[in-house]
């Protein structure tokens, strides 16, 4: 069995297009999770629900998905983020609205515990500091724990007496054992990578080998602007695509 794992889509089609074209040659679409943040920054969030939801995925609700069901007040959010967010909550209609509604905030499926920022915090908090990785992994009562937000691939792997951990970043081609103990490992960001690399990020659960394997995957970064423009959505929103941060 293989499963596609990917987090913060943030309504980026042609990323998503790409990442779901990628699995399919990886044969890994036996399954999708999706970690949260489906929508939010990017132009086209009806579309990316409806094409996720052919592959009867897994998902989980993020603090983009909530803001733009104004579940979550924008007051928190810098101020492209929560235009983004206003001009999201007047694209989705109701059948793609009651869907995001009913995303639950953590999901348990065999030995993988998921959410979208940290079991803490799931809405929230950033897994990035060694006390948010404390934190989480004394809540993970599953062996694995994914999880999203902080659009960056990520691998936190706890010491065997429980005391500590490692944390590492993840590049293009990575393969995590995931015999090695307890661990947490976030995939990247589909639609707004963070970490200096354009290309959308997501990973490959490969159940008979036992391994998470991270992949990056080109896409056409220049038609996802143009549509964002042709939106109006803010213009450093935009521009970050380029960079991947
Ligand atoms: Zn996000």
């Amino acid at each position: 069995m293989r499963i596609a794992i990917i987090a913060d889509v943030h309504a980026n089609l042609a990323a998503l297009e790409a990442v779901l074209k990628h699995a399919h040659g990886q044969r890994a679409l036996d399954g999708v999770w999706c970690l949260g943040d489906m929508v939010g920054y990017g132009p086209d969030p009806g579309a990316c629900i409806q094409l996720l939801r052919q592959y009867d995925p897994i998902c989980l609700v993020g603090n983009h998905d909530l803001a733009a069901l104004s579940l979550l007040d924008t007051a928190e959010f810098n101020p492209d983020a929560a235009a983004a967010a206003l001009w999201t909550a007047r694209q989705l209609n109701d059948e793609e609205r009651h869907y995001l509604e009913g995303l639950p905030q953590v999901v348990e499926e065999g030995d993988f515990t998921m959410a979208h920022g940290t079991l803490r915090w799931p809405i929230w908090e950033y897994l990035y500091s060694y006390e948010a990785a404390m934190a989480h992994l004394q809540r993970q009562e599953t062996r694995w724990g994914l999880v999203g937000h902080t659009h960056v691939p990520m691998l936190v792997v706890a010491d065997e007496e429980g005391q500590g951990c490692q944390m590492y970043y993840l590049e293009d081609g990575a393969a995590v054992q995931l015999r090695q103990g307890r661990l947490v490992i976030n995939p990247g960001a589909v639609g707004q990578p963070r970490d200096g690399d354009p290309r959308a990020a997501y990973a490959v659960y490969d159940a008979d080998a036992g391994t998470i394997t991270i992949h990056r995957v080109e896409y056409d970064i220049a038609a996802t602007q143009k549509r964002m423009a042709e939106a109006g959505l803010p213009p450093r929103l935009i521009q970050r695509l380029s960079y991947g941060q």
